[in-house]
């Protein structure tokens, strides 16, 4: 495939899914990857990952963009400043993921997969090993690689449309490596059995979409995104991530998986948890800056002052440990 456009500058980014209300926990990991742009003369990019435009609510993604703008985050490249990058949403992306499945496919690590969600989980070898998913047993995987494979013309079978997977084993095998190493900033290195932890995972969907790992690996080596910044629940995805640049001879970017956000009775915050949401602070006309001490206090730091903070900021205080919430300014309930 093609070659990623040379950068002058590295960039971080922010990349929500447009799918729920940003909380308090995304809003940390949006200041992180703000803050790491800011401190180390990055750019910094707001990407929206809108993948799949049926799943997303309308107003959605304009609402998670006031709300970043509401806390001060601004935005050297993004989804409504433009740039050289862009388009900076992955709905618009297609073409690139496309080239990066051919090039997959004529390598010889894709296959076509006609399994249903309930096969896949009914065959799994580990049902329940992660809260990634069941380890897809390999039902279609090929006994020889298939290298001819037509990505507008792959064979149905009892009525379905294929997904296409991407076979570990053997991709690993293509790179001489029986794990996937990586050194993570917040976590140290990793050395990932992907094979046997994660097993074959699916690279285009059924739809016809590019799968998530697809996007978001393609998108940050040619956004320029050299430096990762993102919440510890996507480490394993890191894995599948690096996996895919290594076979497409691109260079994976530095990743940081900081800590996951867990309330005061140390659950992890979810989408639909209305308390928690930037968006209900900010309607409830509670000051920016409250939250921003809010955000600051999780990492150490006493002040609501961004400059403050991208004074403060280093690489190396970038950990993966689990941040409690503390006290909230009140918001009225929503019932
Ligand atoms: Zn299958």
């Amino acid at each position: 495939m093609r070659a990623p456009p040379q950068w002058p500058r590295g960039a971080s980014r922010f990349a929500p899914t447009p799918t729920g209300r940003l909380h308090l926990g995304n809003a940390r990991t949006a200041l992180l990857a703000w803050l790491a742009a800011r401190a180390t003369g990055r750019r910094a990019i707001l990407r929206v990952e809108d993948l799949d435009p049926a799943a997303v609510p309308p107003g959605c993604m304009d609402t998670q963009l006031a709300d970043l703008a509401w806390l001060g985050l601004t935005w050297d490249e993004g989804v409504a400043e433009g740039g050289p990058a862009g388009p900076y949403q992955q709905s618009a992306r297609g073409p690139l993921y496309r080239e990066a499945l051919d090039a997959l496919a004529a390598l010889g690590v894709l296959y076509p997969c006609w399994c249903s969600r309930r096969e896949v989980l009914e065959a799994a070898r580990a049902p329940h090993a992660s809260d990634e998913g069941p380890v897809y047993a390999g039902t279609c995987r090929p006994a020889q690689p298939i290298t001819d494979l037509d990505l507008d013309a792959l064979p149905m079978r009892r009525g379905r449309v294929p997904a296409l997977r991407l076979d570990v084993a053997r991709a690993l095998h293509r790179l001489g490596a029986h794990t996937v190493d990586f050194d993570d900033l917040a976590c140290g290195p990793q050395q990932i059995d992907l094979h046997r932890q994660m097993g074959d995972f699916v690279v285009r969907r059924r739809d016809g979409l590019a799968a998530y790992q697809i996007a978001c690996s393609l998108d940050d080596v040619f956004m320029g995104c050299d430096l990762v910044v993102r919440g510890a629940d996507l480490l394993a995805s890191a894995a599948r991530q690096v996996l895919l640049l290594r076979l497409l001879e691109l260079p994976p970017p530095r990743y940081a998986h900081v800590g996951l956000v867990v309330d005061a009775q140390g659950a992890r915050l979810a989408k639909r948890d209305g308390a928690i949401a930037l968006a209900s602070f900010r309607e409830a006309g509670v000051p920016a800056a409250e939250i921003r001490r809010v955000l600051a206090h999780t990492c150490g730091w006493a002040t609501d002052d961004l400059a403050v903070m991208v004074a403060a900021f280093t690489l190396d205080g970038l950990t993966a440990d689990t941040v409690r919430l503390p006290s909230l300014p009140e918001v009225p309930s929503e019932g």
